[in-house]
């Protein structure tokens, strides 16, 4: 009964540390998404910032172009041109810029979305995991109960000094309680005395085994399969 509960708990501890590693591992994905969300924006507005600049530039470009068009003297039309060869450069150089903030922006944007696809299928799975998790716990609650309600009524025929030692040897090895067949402890492997064995099996006591002292008692040996 106690070996039963042991393992179920067992298992919940397993599937606990299933749970708070994918936890950890969402947390991650969605600092990594904020992080980059966070760039997004900023790549964004460097964007909005650039565009805006290549306008003024363009306004500024046809300005001058009036300007060429209005210069009467060839010093009016040089400093017009020259004005104007400055421009041109500007916007080029205000157009490179502008392609690599968007290739930078298109990978960013790739990224968050690769990214959006692991973070929704680790919460998917953290979902499926945590709902049969807690489908275990109530399991295991309606066993404990079931098992600890007759365990009780158990306990309270038993001398209380014998389950005393039955309590201290289970939270100290595990398990508390040994069969013997063949004259060996079967929790321990160790030979019993031959005095001990001879008792145990004559008459239908417990004693403890001298060398794991766990309770022990005598299980007679399975019988021999018949071969048909
Ligand atoms: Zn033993």
């Amino acid at each position: 009964m106690d070996a039963d509960v042991k393992a179920l708990e067992e298992q919940l501890a397993e599937g606990r540390g299933v749970l708070s590693a994918l936890t950890e591992g969402l947390k991650k994905l969605g600092d990594r998404l904020a992080a980059e969300r966070t760039q997004l924006a900023a790549s964004d507005k460097q964007r909005g910032e650039a565009q805006i600049d290549l306008r003024t530039m363009l306004t500024q470009i046809e300005h001058s172009r009036e300007k060429l068009n209005r210069s009467r003297t060839e010093r009016e039309s040089q400093a017009a041109q020259r004005e104007l060869e400055e421009l041109r450069k500007l916007v080029r150089d205000r157009e490179d810029e502008l392609t690599r903030v968007e290739t930078e922006n298109a990978g960013i944007r790739a990224s968050i979305e690769t990214v959006e696809g692991e973070h929704k299928r680790v919460q998917e799975e953290l979902n499926a995991k945590k709902d049969d998790l807690e489908s275990k716990v109530a399991q295991l609650e309606a066993d404990k109960n079931q098992k600890g309600g007759g365990r009780d009524a158990i306990v309270k025929r038993l001398p209380p000094v014998l389950y005393r030692r039955y309590e201290q040897l289970r939270t100290k090895r595990g398990t508390a309680i040994a069969q013997t067949t063949d004259g060996t402890c079967k929790a321990c492997n160790m030979a019993l005395p031959p005095q001990l064995f001879h008792k145990l099996r004559r008459e239908p006591l417990i004693d403890q085994c001298p060398s794991c002292y766990r309770i022990i008692y005598f299980t007679p040996p399975e019988p021999a399969q018949k071969v048909e």
